[in-house]
């Protein structure tokens, strides 16, 4: 299947982020990108580069007042001299307008300050915000959405290698070093177009937060997710559980830390069933490689063959499928990860 690409992901290179307080190194970085490339190509695989979307791309999943903070967050950041004092290269907030700080029906006011106004849409403070970070994500969802526009144009599926990652992101706020939601910025321009209702199935080890909340209770564009159980102690903390169903058209499976390939390749079994019960025409494939062991992020220990099966299954649905990047951070492995996944859904597709 085609690979669409963009050069400008390389254009953020974070190479710290703060959690708990402290400075500790970056993972979402370019050599992640780059190492998919690498092993891509060394199989043959046919590169596209992505095209420009216009903003409306963005704006059929984002609020207006996300997007307008997103693109100038930075210069805003420098012109309030923060780079100099404290000297904080990166936009990183500091405090959060909590629902609990106000009055019911209460709404907070833009902060006047660049360095409050950032936990007004940053909902973690290891997402920073650099230089060149915005222009990253924009071409991150030009990728996505290109790859949506191959499979209108006819494609059977079509792999979106981009990055920053974007699952994690609502339609008001980001976090989780995701500044865009790719993946459903895909799945919106499959239902623009007609091809409903979209299905959305994330594979990433973190539940797909972002994508639930945007098309929550919309049945137009169905939002699944196998990940690791937030119950018991992972990100997001706060959402992912099984219960939450969104007016039926959302389905979350949580797994045990320590499951494998037999209890993951199974609920990515029970989601394809869920998708094709649903009569999605489409499909979007959210493609984090972290559920594998070794992957410092997840204590999941899926393996490529186990990745391998899992696109076997999904590719088995038949539909026109985009598949979008989304985590993964073990360097030695990823190229090989993604490249096992795509390889099964084509398998899949063939029957
Ligand atoms: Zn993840």
């Amino acid at each position: 299947m085609p690979v669409v690409w963009s050069d400008s992901h390389r254009l953020h290179d974070p190479d710290a982020e703060i959690w708990v307080g402290v400075r500790t190194p970056g993972n979402e970085v370019p050599a992640r990108a780059e190492r998919i490339r690498e092993h891509l190509e060394g199989a043959g695989a046919r590169f596209v580069e992505a095209d420009r979307q216009p903003d409306e791309a963005a704006r059929a999943v984002h609020d207006t007042g996300l997007l307008d903070y997103l693109a100038r967050a930075w210069e805003d950041w420098e012109a309030a001299g923060l780079t100099r004092d404290p000297g904080q290269e990166s936009v990183v907030p500091y405090l959060f307008p909590h629902p609990g700080l106000f009055a019911p029906g209460q709404e907070p006011r833009l902060a006047a300050a660049a360095s409050a106004r950032a936990g007004q849409f940053a909902y973690d403070t290891m997402t920073p915000l650099g230089p060149a970070t915005w222009r990253a994500a924009r071409a991150a969802l030009d990728t996505a959405v290109t790859a949506a526009d191959l499979i209108l144009a006819g494609e059977p599926a079509a792999y979106a290698c981009c990055r920053p990652p974007g699952h994690h992101v609502t339609r008001s706020c980001f976090g989780g070093s995701c500044y865009l939601n790719n993946s459903a910025a895909a799945a919106a321009r499959l239902r623009s177009a007609g091809l409903g209702p979209v299905a959305v199935v994330d594979i990433d080890a973190h539940h797909g937060n972002g994508t639930q909340a945007i098309f929550w209770g919309d049945d137009a564009v169905l939002t699944g997710s196998v990940h690791v159980d937030p119950g018991a102690g992972w990100f997001p903390h706060y959402l992912g559980f099984e219960e939450e169903t969104g007016a039926g058209a959302n389905r979350n499976v949580t797994l045990a830390p320590g499951t494998g390939d037999d209890g993951w390749t199974e609920a990515v079994r029970s989601l394809a069933g869920w998708v094709e019960d649903g009569g999605a025409r489409a499909l979007v494939v959210a493609l984090g490689v972290d559920a594998a062991g070794g992957d410092s992020e997840s204590p999941l220990e899926v393996t490529a063959d186990g990745y391998r099966t899992a696109g076997r299954t999904l590719g088995g649905l038949g539909l026109p499928t985009v598949v979008v990047q989304e985590g993964g951070y073990d360097l030695d492995q990823i190229g090989r990860l993604v490249h096992e996944t795509l390889a099964g859904i084509e398998e899949g597709a063939r029957g």
